[in-house]
């Protein structure tokens, strides 16, 4: 049976847009993958980074996946691999990056992987993206809706993209 997984596709180097679009491109395309449901670009400040850096989209997938979470991980560091991630460096400006938020109920505890994502809940940048296309989304770990951890504030922190374009007109 399938596992309903989460994606988190990050971007603040180069075209972001067109990185976020290559990104889904080859994950449709990923054996054993299926997408189906993705959440609007959205921009943000990038968070705890050293000196200046561009602000980040990011976008949220929905896929079914056959298979176990290792290979998921495998698949999305070919991907990024393939579009030109060179370097595994934290904290620094990327053209891509994905991230295995949610992967079905399951919780793993690994050298390689956590998951639920170990951060999600600090994120608003991921959960305003994934609560878009699934509002009511449980926390397999606390056992509460994700939405119960988006403060207020977050929200403005967080815009949609065509709003973000629009405004610098
Ligand atoms: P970032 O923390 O900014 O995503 P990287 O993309 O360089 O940094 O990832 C570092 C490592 O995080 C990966 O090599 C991977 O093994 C590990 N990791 C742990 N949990 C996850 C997860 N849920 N999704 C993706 N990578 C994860
Ligand atoms: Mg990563």
């Amino acid at each position: 049976m399938p596992e309903t997984i989460y994606i988190l596709s990050g971007s603040n180097l180069g075209d972001r847009e067109k990185n976020l679009d290559r990104a889904l491109e080859k994950l449709e395309s990923l054996p054993g993958l299926e997408v189906i449901a993705t959440s609007a670009i959205y921009i943000s400040e990038a968070q705890g980074m050293k000196g200046e850096n561009p602000d980040f989209m990011n976008q949220v997938i929905m896929a079914e996946f056959l298979y176990r979470p290792n290979e998921l991980l495998n698949g999305l560091e070919k991907i990024e691999t393939e579009i030109g991630r060179t370097d595994k460096g934290k904290l620094k400006p990327r053209i891509i990056d994905l991230d295995i938020l949610l992967f079905g109920n399951e919780i793993v505890e690994t050298e390689e992987l956590t998951i639920p994502h170990k951060q999600l809940l600090k994120r608003p940048f991921a959960m305003i993206p994934l609560l878009q296309i699934t509002p009511d989304i449980e926390h397999p770990v606390k056992k509460r809706a994700i939405a119960e951890f988006l403060k207020k504030s977050d929200k403005e922190k967080v815009v949609l993209y065509k709003d973000h374009v629009a405004r610098n007109i």
